[in-house]
């Protein structure tokens, strides 16, 4: 779960940490509002899910009134990456001396956090990453030890962060990594964390991922859940409480179970098709579950052929099939469905679909052909204007 860069200030302003003090805007009106507010210069920055906001033209310095309405107008519905900006985020302009990185992540194979510092921030850490390795100071924080003023500091003399600095930006991590740890986050990163003229530390961008999976433990998590821009297709899985993801090709994919939808999406790309999208159905594939699935996929303009793929493990391969009969005869679809069905009792549903396979609804012993098939059908399917 993303947050936009003004919540995950809010965020970092509870905890102590030094932010520009702003205000949310949806209109140019709003803008100019909160700019009188917060008096001038401002600067206009975009909220979206996506960063290199600053080269897209997304983050603008505004010296007066006029100026906000410019850039505010500009801003609000230009595209980022594919994100249509809806949302200003209109702060008190500093003044930068000096541009620092700072991040913590999860680094699954160490199984500890990662912090990264670098006093080379402002640009995009991938490049400094390639360009440079040795101007990011990486540290491994134990979860259980957790991470000591004297790690800070140690890893900030590590970084070359200027002396100046040295003792502020070392406290400013020690509460960062407290953000980090306290809101269940996947990752927390400030680009650029700056020295302004005046040498006070200022987090001056914000990106933060919250893991989803700890919302029983924050109440106040349903607020960013509300904000999140999803998709119109993802949103209506996400209504229906499917794990959904959606893709650009055109074949649609539904399979039980993570691993096996991953895997059917890589061998739909192996086969030489580009999948619609990622959709694992779960555990039980029963008819509820199954029309909901293939309702979403039906309503995706892009797809020509949906591949299901389902391996019977607890559920049973009978169970399955009269789910997928029932799905069928419940929604309309308008494009080929290939079913690829193994695992416990295969031999039992596929016995139950045999009577109802047509030029609509086919089978494939394995999960290649049945990829091969789907990815041909889709194939076949160009130009003849599905709905
Ligand atoms: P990003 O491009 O999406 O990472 O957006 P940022 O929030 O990092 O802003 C991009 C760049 O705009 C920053 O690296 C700064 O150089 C610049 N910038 C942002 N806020 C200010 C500000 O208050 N004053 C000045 N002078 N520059 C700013
Ligand atoms: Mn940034």
């Amino acid at each position: 779960m993303d947050l936009f860069e003004h919540q995950g200030k809010e965020l970092f302003a509870r905890y102590g940490l030094p932010v520009p003090v702003g205000e949310a805007a949806f209109s140019a009106d709003e803008a100019v509002a909160a700019a009188q507010r917060l008096g001038l210069p401002v600067v206009v920055k975009a909220q979206v899910h996506t960063g290199g906001r600053g080269k897209a033209g997304g983050v603008k310095l505004a010296a007066d009134i006029d100026e906000v309405r410019r850039h505010a107008e500009g801003i609000l519905g230009l595209d980022i990456s594919g994100h249509t900006v809806r949302r200003l985020w209109i702060e008190q302009a500093s003044d930068i001396a000096e541009e620092y990185y700072a991040s913590f992540t999860l680094d699954r194979s160490a199984r500890q956090h990662l912090g990264m510092l670098s006093a080379e921030g402002g640009v995009e850490i991938e490049a400094v990453a390639a360009r440079a390795p040795e101007a990011i100071a990486r540290i491994h924080i134990d979860p259980v030890d957790g991470l000591s003023a004297e790690q800070c500091r140690h890893w900030v003399r590590a970084a070359r962060i200027p002396g100046a600095a040295a003792d502020s930006v070392a406290d400013v991590l020690a509460a960062l990594y407290r953000v980090y740890v306290d809101a269940d986050a996947d990752l927390v990163e400030v680009n650029p964390l700056i020295v302004t003229s005046g040498g006070e530390v200022v987090l001056l961008d914000s990106k933060v991922t919250l893991d989803a999976n700890s919302t029983f433990r924050h109440h106040d998590y349903a607020a960013y859940d509300a904000t999140q821009t999803r998709d119109e297709r993802e949103q209506a899985a996400h209504a229906k409480g499917l794990q959904y993801v959606g893709l650009d090709g055109s074949v649609g994919v539904i399979a039980n179970g993570a691993g096996l939808a991953m895997s059917t999406v890589d061998v739909v790309n192996q086969v030489g098709g580009r999948p619609a999208n990622f959709l694992d159905i779960g555990g039980g594939a029963n008819a509820e579950v199954m029309a909901g699935a293939l309702e979403v996929i039906n309503n995706d303009p892009a797809v020509r052929a949906i591949l299901i793929n389902i391996f019977g493990g607890i559920t049973r391969g009978e169970e399955i099939a009269v789910g997928i009969v029932e799905a069928t005869g419940r929604v309309d679809i308008d494009s080929p469905i290939v079913i690829r069905l193994d695992g416990t009792n295969a031999a039992e549903g596929r016995e139950l679909l045999e009577p109802h396979l047509s030029d609509a609804l086919m089978m494939e012993p394995t999960m290649l052909d049945a990829a091969r098939r789907a990815v041909d059908l889709a194939g076949a399917g160009d130009g003849a204007g599905r709905s």
